[in-house]
């Protein structure tokens, strides 16, 4: 039988079951019996071959670019992406859904120029980093000193790039697993700080993209505590190349750049979160999520409107069974991902609950498909994961060997504070970097197959963790003590 024929039966049965009592009845006719329990790996089947084709997801995300747009937080699209989120969660039947309000400091970006202004003047393509501080009203013009890797610009010297305008323009590695954005990220978080230490005004990286678009990848950037706060800009990948072609002529090159932004502490932001109660041991808690904020130039449908839309769907198709699970599902959906501010005031909030809360995990890393799938450690051999490896071969899913180590950005506090189990699933990021955090992060990069694969396994995963009594904790311990791998 199919998920959707056992629920229309199921609903038959209540529906009767009301009819026949009728309403203020004095007699009560015996409750009719409690259908027999699923197996449980025969319900994840099913929720798996029904999430292939389900509408839930995409329409998620669709909804979400549409109507709400980039929405960084700190800004008035933040405030109605919470407003979203909690129509959203509510209309799609989650329970206790409400938001989480904690205070951020806000960067709004304004206008942004750069050009060559000698030897051969032309415009730049860039995008300021987030928290970057603005220029001067009249922009830097200086000349620049430009590094091929960020290796490069650390084995400068104190004091070497005195008034210059500090280039890198490394290029990023293209990887299944995104390793090539790990590798770099540094450049971008604290080559501004790293310049300014070695005396340069400015920091201007070639984008950490895997494309060849002309669009700048953006992100945000941590000043040092120890160094001037210069103002920092990533480049176009076109015009990183550019200006390693006008470096490589030999004299020098002056670039002019004209950064806006506007701060201000005090600002507002949301972690909005709603749940599927569980049916037995509502107390216990499987917690997923994505994150709602999104960068300012694209419409965040990769970054993060697919882990948003992917979490909540499988959560959905799960909160639909006729039968839900023992245990409650939450998702959670992050209101400042990226200028890192939600995990900490999650962690804040929740960390009192940790030992109610089962496992965590997050899904930032766009709309698949999904390749391997790592479980806490110790948790593979369970009985009542043994179906795992069968449920995810279909799917092209590997369950991997390694245990998950990190639930996400945004789990991270709460889960380091309080040795929550974490598992992790792994899309293939091949391509991901070709759009992230750009203009380009538009709806159309999502492919709604991708999008569901990962839905199938999400959810197959989720309705295993929350139907089962299994504790990853003692899983985890007895590992640990040279117990099963
Ligand atoms: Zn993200
Ligand atoms: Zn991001």
């Amino acid at each position: 039988m199919s998920v959707s024929s056992r629920a229309s039966l199921a609903l038959a049965v209540v529906l009767t079951a009301a009819i026949s009592s009728g309403a203020g009845a004095k007699t009560h006719k015996p409750a009719p019996p409690a259908p027999p329990p699923a197996d449980p790996a025969a319900v994840a089947t099913a929720l798996r071959d029904k999430a292939l084709t389900d509408p839930t997801a995409y329409a998620v995300v669709e909804s979400l670019t549409t109507e709400v747009g980039p929405r960084l937080e700190g800004t008035p699209a933040a405030a109605r992406a919470r407003d979203w989120a909690l129509a959203k969660l509510t209309a799609l039947g989650f329970s206790n859904v409400h938001a989480e309000p904690f205070t951020i400091p806000s960067w709004i970006r304004g206008a942004e120029a750069a050009e060559v202004t000698a030897p051969f003047p032309q415009p730049l393509m860039i995008l300021g980093l987030g928290r970057s501080v603005p220029t001067p009203p009249g922009g830097i013009e200086a000349e620049i000193a430009l590094f091929h890797s960020y290796a490069d610009l650390l084995d400068a010297p104190p004091g070497s790039l005195a008034g210059k305008i500090a280039v890198v323009t490394q290029p990023m590695t293209r990887a299944q697993d995104g390793a090539g954005y790990g590798a770099l990220g540094r450049a971008r978080f604290r080559g501004p700080s790293e310049a300014a230490k070695r005396g340069a005004i400015a920091y201007l990286l070639r984008s950490l993209s895997t494309s060849d678009s002309r669009s700048p990848h953006t992100g945000r950037l941590e000043y040092a505590a120890d160094a001037p706060r210069i103002p920092a800009a990533a480049l176009g990948v076109a015009d990183a190349e550019l200006l390693d072609r006008m470096a490589a002529r030999g004299g020098p090159v002056r670039v002019r750049l004209v950064l806006n932004s506007t701060s201000s502490e005090g600002a507002t932001a949301w972690n909005v979160a709603g749940e599927i109660p569980g049916s037995e041991t509502p107390g216990q808690a499987i917690v997923i999520g994505g994150h709602l904020d999104s960068w300012d130039p694209g419409q965040g449908a990769l970054d993060d409107g697919a882990g948003v839309a992917i979490t909540t769907a499988a959560a959905k198709l799960i909160g639909d069974l006729p039968r839900r699970p023992r245990r409650t599902i939450r998702v959670v959906l992050f209101g400042a991902e990226e200028m890192n501010y939600s995990g900490k005031a999650y962690a804040d909030a929740h960390m009192t609950e940790a030992a109610s809360l089962v496992a965590l995990s997050e899904s930032d890393t766009g709309s698949g498909p999904l390749w391997t799938l790592q479980l806490p450690k110790g948790a593979a051999a369970a009985p009542s994961l043994k179906p795992l490896a069968s449920l995810m071969a279909p799917l092209k899913v590997v369950v991997s060997d390694q245990p998950a180590l990190f639930a996400g950005d945004d789990f991270g506090l709460l889960q380091i504070g309080s040795a929550i189990p974490v598992f992790s699933f792994r899309p293939d990021a091949t391509r991901y970097f070709d759009i992230h955090h750009s203009a380009d992060d538009t709806l159309d990069k999502v492919d709604r197959a991708d999008l569901n694969q990962s839905v199938a396994a999400w959810a197959a995963l989720v309705y295993l963790l929350a139907d089962s009594d299994i504790d990853l904790r003692v899983l985890a311990a007895a590992n640990s003590a040279g117990g099963q791998p």
